[in-house]
């Protein structure tokens, strides 16, 4: 449906935020102020360098708080600059606004890198011992976090060695894939297009559009396929080395640690995904049935069931999320209210405005923004449910400071997705006609698979290629295909066809070059999100207060000692499963829906 056949109210068109609170009403000039401000503040502390060893907790908590100022005044001068051009990325004044700060605010950080460094050398004891100090409390789990990568740092020499050889090595090798990825080219009805373009073909609801979709990307990865495994290849033996040097037991360990995860919590979320590929198997047996075909075969997983698509107007948009967020707190329903109050949303598609959908927690003196492309559709309910919840998140942590307002990577859904899983409940229970129930629950299932099981099985697949390339030396790309193929079969059971062709789709997928080891955090964060919710659905309404501490608790804590605050520990085998269930569950509300609807 074209966008001008939609009303106003469903188009959203006055919902736009007002970014002058960042800025006192004053533009670009109220953001060279800030960063003038930050400038005199940054060479104020500069004169500390070389004393950081010798700073008591007094001293320290005084230099921290000046930093911290500091911090609020690049911030929102960041935020502003990034905030107005992300509504108009074709205005050059907003581009040259953005960079100018970026670059400022790398010259004003660059006289502050003394700290860290001064920071770690420190003896672990002094570190304690000033940490125990109570007026630290506002940067203690900072200061601790920048620390944790100290056992595994080199000499000074070494570490600049690594830096500068990393460049013509590690990140050449990336650069290279991506470039070779970038130039892929799929050839659709005689068609050059890019792999992007191909892929998204898989969505088509003619099966024989999908299958010749899915020859022409084959066909598309197979030149430079050689070249791609060896880039692999050398990645995974400079990580072996890395690992090595750095004291790392496992080649997941660096990334944990990035992730403030333990190993054993990454090992049981596995471990307890694994147990559940039941649930992704189900799903494609229901789909085939849905599709009308005896079994899916990989290129049919994206294909559309949905057979027919609801129009939300904004303001029943708004009242259904805000009724969400009431039916579970008060308050967070008065924090998620202030945002279509005070002008914290932008709404609207607009030419030049950035796509997607982000929640910008600014900085603690001020409030978060929330930025959507809204076009009405059912999803974008549960996109404004999503995004708001990062946005009571961020609000109600403000009193954290600038240290500690935002969660670790791990915990950052955690908000987002308990208020787009109430959302969708209501939505549910509003929904009678058992096809547009099914639309709603294929939409959030095929969310959940993609999010959950298939990162998991990404990241059998990395830890299967880091394993034999540390054990068995350079994989051919036989190998790898074997590797891929075994890894994805585990989760699609037999209820999906694995084509000859997709033994080669490992080879274009840019985290496995760029960022190791990150995929699972994907479903790390959504699942510790649903495994939340579940606890809330146990509980009742005695789990509100634990659940408003815990996200008032920013990032002050580790992601261990946030969870205990709802009474869930991580590295506890059975914790997963929780979240697990909820994806059980619509799964089979999915079946029953199929079954009403004579579908399956
Ligand atoms: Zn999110």
């Amino acid at each position: 449906m074209a966008t001008t056949e939609l009303s106003d109210d469903q188009r959203a068109t006055d919902v736009a935020w007002d970014l002058d609170p960042l800025v006192d009403g004053r533009e670009a000039a109220g953001v060279e102020t800030l960063l003038d401000d930050a400038d005199r503040l940054a060479a104020l502390l500069a004169r500390s360098k070389g004393t950081v060893a010798g700073m008591d907790a007094a001293a320290l908590a005084s230099f921290m708080t000046a930093m911290g100022e500091l911090e609020e005044l690049v911030g929102r001068a960041g935020s502003y600059a990034s905030l107005a051009y992300s509504v108009d990325t074709t205005d050059p004044a907003a581009g040259a606004l953005l960079q100018q700060v970026e670059e400022r605010g790398t010259a004003i950080h660059n006289q502050l890198v003394f700290f860290e460094l001064e920071w770690a050398e420190l003896p672990d004891k002094r570190v304690d011992e000033l940490l125990a100090d109570e007026r630290l409390a506002f940067c203690r789990h900072h200061l601790r976090t920048a620390r944790r990568y100290r056992p595994h740092l080199l000499s000074e020499p070494e570490e600049i060695v690594m830096a500068e050889k990393a460049v013509t090595g590690r990140s050449a090798w990336a650069r290279l894939f991506d470039e070779l990825t970038s130039a892929i080219a799929v050839d659709l009805d005689s068609q050059q297009v890019s792999l992007e373009e191909g892929l998204s073909r898989l969505a088509a609801p003619d099966r024989e559009v999908r299958r010749r979709a899915a020859e022409a990307v084959t066909a598309g990865l197979a030149p430079g396929l050689r070249t791609r495994a060896f880039v692999y290849n050398t990645l995974l033996a400079d990580k072996a080395t890395d690992d090595r040097l750095r004291k790392f037991g496992s080649w997941i360990g660096s990334r944990n640690l990035a992730n403030e995860a333990s190993d054993e919590s990454v090992e049981a979320l596995v471990a307890a995904v694994r147990r559940r590929y039941d649930i992704p198997q189900r799903w494609y047996l229901l789909k085939a049935r849905l599709l009308g075909l005896d079994r899916l075969a990989d290129y049919d997983r994206m294909a559309s069931v949905a057979s027919e698509d609801a129009t939300f107007g904004w303001s029943e948009a708004r009242g259904l999320v805000l009724d969400s967020y009431e039916s579970f707190s008060d308050e967070m329903a008065d924090v998620a209210r202030r945002f279509f109050d005070e002008r914290w949303i932008d709404a609207p598609v607009r030419p030049g405005k950035r796509p997607g959908a982000f929640c910008a927690y600014t900085v603690p003196s001020q409030h978060p923004y929330v930025l959507l492309n809204w076009t009405a559709r059912r999803r974008d309910v549960l996109t404004l449910a999503h995004e708001l919840g990062h946005g009571v998140h961020a609000y109600l942590a403000r009193p954290q400071g600038v240290f500690h307002q935002s969660t670790p990577l791990t915990l950052a859904e955690t908000a987002s997705v308990f208020g787009e899983t109430v959302t969708f409940g209501r939505l549910l229970e509003r929904t009678e006609d058992p096809n547009a129930r099914l639309a709603l629950l294929a939409e959030s299932l095929e969310g959940q698979i993609a999010t959950v099981f298939r990162q998991i099985a990404m990241n059998r697949f990395e830890d299967a290629a880091h394993t034999v390339r540390r054990e068995d030396g350079e994989l051919s790309t036989d190998r790898f295909a074997e590797l891929w193929t075994d890894t994805q079969r585990e989760m699609l059971g037999d209820t999906v066809e694995i084509t000859d062709g997709y033994r080669t789709w490992w080879s274009y997928i840019p985290h496995f070059i760029g960022t190791p080891g990150y995929v699972y955090a994907y479903a790390y964060g959504q699942l510790l999100a649903l495994a939340v919710y579940r606890r809330y659905e146990t509980e009742g309404d005695a789990f509100v207060p634990r659940y408003l501490e815990l996200l008032a608790a920013g990032g002050s804590r580790s992601p261990e000692e946030l969870g205990s605050i709802v009474g869930v520990d991580l590295a506890d085998p059975g914790f997963w499963d929780g979240g697990l269930e909820v994806v059980d569950r619509q799964l089979e509300a999915a079946e029953e829906a199929a079954r009403l609807a004579g579908r399956s």
